[in-house]
């Protein structure tokens, strides 16, 4: 059975046990599909390229952090929901189709995050897309056990909190080789930043990044903030 095959086949088990909802609206759906229908016409596609972080060759983005898609990714961060890592993996895995990478690189999760969650969710989605595209998935970066979270930290102190908690898995061989960093969400971009520079530095060739959804600064970007308003239209 190949390794699309037995995905599927897995996701059909599990959905036995949990009934698949699509991630967006929390529709139920059949184990086969990753969304409902109607919720792909209102998700906030990132249809531009985005400006990438220091040390970061390109990034792609799915969706803005708003709308169904925040509402998808806190269901997965803080409920611990498993289906949105589907519909986020096949839809980063569109996005990053036509790179061709020796390995994807999951951005790793503090300890006390995967204990919370009971897993790592960029090291599933990155899983998951290795499914669909057969890149294989490399553990070359590790995070410390007292990992300090991101979000209460501003841009400066984000980028030395990143430097202290992220370190080299000696064990993996990443020179010469072409990488894609793989993360849920890319807020200053900071952490992807830290992580592509440890990358370089231990001899990889390229990094690249890909993250379901990026946040807009609203209060910096007059445009965008017409588009997403403060107020968030309920679901
Ligand atoms: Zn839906």
């Amino acid at each position: 059975m190949d390794r699309l095959k037995l995905y599927n086949f897995e996701r059909r088990i599990i959905s036995l046990l949990y009934p698949n909802k699509c991630p967006f609206c929390g529709k139920i759906i059949n184990s086969d599909k990753y969304m409902c229908k109607s919720c792909p016409k209102f998700l906030p596609y990132v249809n531009k390229p985005i400006t990438p972080p220091e040390n970061v060759s390109r990034l792609y983005a799915c969706c803005y952090y708003a709308y169904r898609a925040r509402t998808a990714v806190l269901s997965m961060k803080y409920k611990g929901l498993i289906y949105p890592v589907d519909a986020f993996a096949l839809m980063m895995y569109k996005k990053i189709s036509k790179e061709h990478a020796h390995a994807l690189v999951p951005v790793p999760s503090g300890f006390m995050s995967v204990q919370k969650r009971g897993f790592s969710t960029a090291e599933k989605i990155a899983q998951r897309i290795s499914w669909h595209s057969g890149v294989p998935v490399l553990k070359a970066l590790k995070a410390r056990d007292d990992k300090q979270e991101q979000k209460m930290l501003n841009m400066k102190m984000r980028f030395e909190n990143a430097r202290q908690s992220f370190y080299i898995n000696d064990k993996a061989d990443i020179c010469g080789k072409k990488l894609i960093l793989i993360d849920d969400v890319c807020t200053t971009g900071s952490t992807l930043s830290v992580c592509a520079e440890l990358l370089l530095d231990a001899g990889a060739e390229e990094v690249i990044a890909a993250v379901f959804a990026k946040t807009v600064d609203l209060s910096r970007n007059k445009r965008e903030s017409k588009r997403f308003p403060r107020k968030e239209r309920l679901i």
